[in-house]
């Protein structure tokens, strides 16, 4: 399976990291050893002193396509569950700023959170669907898929334009503003509308 990531997905957080807005989506990849599952436990790596948590909604591919068009592209995703896009930030600064790719900062182990269960998304009307991150009880990440620059859909149609999506796949995306860095002894909870899907501790 993969692990897509759109980055710089809020206008509030590519402003808050000092990006502009893209005009495509700016899309990564993380290698299946990247996932974090069960509510594991996430220890820091030693090469970065600077991780940051990145609450993202996640889309799980239930149909192989490739080259989908936006209008069809609803067929291809039935649930939706919340991850974390764990990032080296100092890392990430510096392989930004000599033009290096991002997989070091970004596809670590376990640098991908996920939830334990996903949610049908027939059970959400219209657009909104809200989500959030609490650090050690208190609400640190909010965010809601209206808000989106990219839709879900925009993103499989892009994406599946250059790879063949397959059951399974995740995508991650995109983080709301409010990214921050983890501490040993930290307790993330995340949650979509009020519903508990993910907790992590840093260690
Ligand atoms: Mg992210």
């Amino acid at each position: 399976m993969k692990i897509f990531c759109v980055g710089r997905n809020y206008g509030e957080h590519a402003r808050e990291l000092g990006n502009t807005v893209p005009e495509n989506p700016v899309v990564f990849m993380k290698p299946d050893t990247a996932l974090l599952k069960n509510n594991e436990p996430f220890y820091l790596p030693d090469f970065s002193n600077d991780v940051h948590h990145e609450i993202e909604l996640v889309i799980r591919i239930n149909k192989v396509g490739k080259k989908i068009e936006e209008k069809f592209a609803r067929n291809y995703f039935n649930e939706i569950g919340l991850g974390i896009d764990f990032t080296a930030r100092d890392l990430q600064n510096n392989l930004k700023a000599k033009g290096l790719p991002w997989e070091l900062a970004k596809a670590f182990d376990h640098s991908a959170p996920i939830s334990t269960h996903f949610i049908s998304i027939d059970k959400f009307i219209f657009e909104n669907i809200s989500f959030s991150l609490k650090k050690n009880g208190e609400t640190v990440q909010k965010g809601n898929r209206k808000d989106m620059i990219f839709s879900f859909e925009k993103i499989i149609a892009f994406v599946s334009n250059y790879f063949t999506l397959k059951i399974g796949d995740l995508i991650y995306t995109g983080t709301p503003a409010g990214v921050g860095k983890v501490n040993i002894g930290d307790k993330l909870e995340g949650f979509i509308e009020n519903e508990h899907m993910l907790t992590c501790e840093i260690k």
